[in-house]
């Protein structure tokens, strides 16, 4: 069994390349924000506290956030699209910072990690999830290519508003997510820090195969 770990801030590229890495060498691929996203959804429609972990736990209970081949889905419904709009986005870092979420959507990513092959993408996996993670990859970039990657991928236009904006919002992020007390966004010590600046899309996948194979060829020795 092979687990790839992929971490780092928003904008990093991690979505693509995670996909990417996972379809080349036939893994499945988990994207664990999307889960977060799933949660931020459920509350922003059940009129739920993004801030309060006693509501949070009872929506937990009542809700079901699965995959399919059309993305994340919550309680049956595919919501991939929606998920992506600046509502959740927000609502999702507020949601990641509660254990009672964390822990419900930990479970379901280690038991999917346990089935079979992942690439797993997310905040934690290196350090938290899959601590055990053959492959661990930290993924960042500069601020100002993230904002510019974060736009075309929005599909916004590249003009300083737009980046203005971009760039708190990312800023915000990142300091939400590396400032919270549990599992907050840091590279494990054992991961392999890619910055991606400078590299197109596909050197970073095809870095990163590289650095798969070579610990399956090591796993074969047996080292
Ligand atoms: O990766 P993505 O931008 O979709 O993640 C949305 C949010 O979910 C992040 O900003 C973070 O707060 C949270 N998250 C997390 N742990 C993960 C993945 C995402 O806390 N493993």
């Amino acid at each position: 069994m092979i687990a790839i770990a992929i971490d780092g801030p928003a904008g990093a590229g991690k979505s693509f390349v995670a996909r990417s890495v996972a379809a080349a060498l036939g893994l499945r691929y988990i994207d664990t924000g999307a889960m977060y996203r799933a949660v931020a959804l459920a509350a922003i429609e059940e009129g739920v506290d993004p801030d309060d972990a006693e509501q949070l736990g009872d929506l937990m209970s009542r809700s079901r956030i699965g995959f399919a081949d059309v993305g994340v889905t919550l309680n049956g419904a595919p919501v991939e699209e929606r998920i992506r709009e600046r509502d959740v986005t927000d609502a999702a870092a507020r949601v990641a910072r509660h254990q009672v979420v964390r822990d419900a959507l930990v479970a379901v990513q280690r038991a999917a990690a346990a089935e079979g092959d992942v690439v797993m993408e997310g905040r934690d996996i290196g350090t938290a999830v899959l601590p055990g993670a053959e492959v661990k990859v930290f993924l960042t970039a500069s601020l100002d290519e993230r904002v510019r990657r974060r736009a075309r991928q929005l599909g916004l236009p590249q003009d300083a508003a737009t980046a203005c904006r971009l760039q708190d919002d990312i800023r915000e992020r990142d300091e939400a997510d590396s400032g919270r007390a549990i599992s907050p966004l840091v590279q494990a010590d054992d991961a392999v820090a890619i910055d991606t600046t400078a590299m197109s899309p596909d050197q970073v996948v095809e870095r990163i195969c590289e650095i798969a194979q070579g610990a399956v060829m090591r796993g074969e020795d047996g080292n």
